[in-house]
């Protein structure tokens, strides 16, 4: 089973890069489960028509609530088949200003791991969907307790996305070093911002920078947030557009790409700001 993680700063896109992601790979014939693994909840939204399906924690708690532990509950009351045939889970989070949300990933993922899902489901691809927060245990769990194993760092030319992702490859970069062998950075997908030009420049030199590959551009497009909006991936809703067709080859990029490395973060605030700069110079 190939373990793939979407890691960015908030707000980036990783619940759009994942789910998008997850269709192409269904299309493709591979069986998915993606994994949302932010007390949100939303990453499965765009695969599951708009709605937000119950998470682990919430009904792991009625369970708890009721005086049983966690081998009641049954397989399907956590992963939920999205009608065009992917598994999708949401972690779920702690109650509100109680409890750290890291635990609650983690304990999600053990449940998971506990019951079999990914066996029991056959599951080719996991798509993990992880918080943006450095400092927040949620953040680490997914790799230190071996779960994700090829990372995707998603970024835009912005600066602070190009600084958070490479705060992120810092954290990525000692976390992979105690992880299990071969678990590291497999490569970076820009979700543009708009501006295209400084992103083309930019974000291969960050990517090489970083010992990494620069793996797909996605556009920022008006077709992508339509079909947010209708809750369903690119692929199902606009299968002949471009945009489908972006998904389709970033799939296609990530299933060939088997290399992960151990990336090496630009250290100096200093030098990250001089590599941007000389970039913006260019335009
Ligand atoms: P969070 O950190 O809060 O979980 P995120 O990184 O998962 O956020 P998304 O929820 O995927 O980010 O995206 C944020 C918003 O940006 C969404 O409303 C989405 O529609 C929009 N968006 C993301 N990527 C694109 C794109 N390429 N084109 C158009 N809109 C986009
Ligand atoms: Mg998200």
């Amino acid at each position: 089973m190939r373990q793939i993680a979407i890691y960015g700063e908030g707000g980036i896109g990783k619940s759009t890069i994942a789910s998008n992601l997850s269709a192409a790979l269904n299309e493709m014939g591979y069986t998915v489960m993606q994994v949302g693994c932010d007390p949100k909840r939303d990453s499965t939204r765009n695969l599951a028509g708009g709605r937000l399906i119950p998470a682990v924690l919430e009904t792991y708690r009625d369970q708890l609530r009721v005086g049983k532990d966690e081998y009641a509950i049954s397989l399907d009351s956590i992963v939920f088949k999205s009608p065009g045939g992917i598994y999708c889970v949401e972690a779920g989070g702690p109650e509100p200003g109680i409890g750290c949300a890291g635990r609650g990933v983690l304990t999600a993922l053990q449940i998971l791991k506990d019951l079999k899902a990914f066996e029991t489901y056959k599951i080719d691809v996991a798509i993990y969907d992880v918080l943006g927060d450095v400092v927040c245990g949620g953040f680490a769990m997914p790799i230190r307790e071996g779960f994700a194993k090829e990372i995707y760092l998603v970024c835009s030319g912005g600066f602070m996305s190009i600084y958070a992702a490479n705060n992120i490859a810092r954290a990525v970069q000692r976390l992979s070093r105690r992880a299990e062998a071969g678990t590291g950075l497999a490569g970076i997908i820009c979700n543009s911002n708009g501006d295209e030009t400084l992103e083309h420049s930019v974000i291969p030199e960050f990517a090489r920078r970083l010992g990494s590959e620069f793996v797909q551009f996605v556009p920022r497009t008006p077709v992508i947030q339509a079909c947010e909006f209708e809750g369903r991936a690119v692929v199902e809703h606009s299968p002949n557009s471009k945009e489908a067709g972006i998904f389709r080859d970033l799939a296609k990029q990530i299933m060939e790409n088997k290399k992960t490395v151990v990336p090496t973060p630009i250290n100096d605030l200093t030098e990250l700001e001089q590599m941007y700069r000389q970039h913006l110079n260019k335009k």
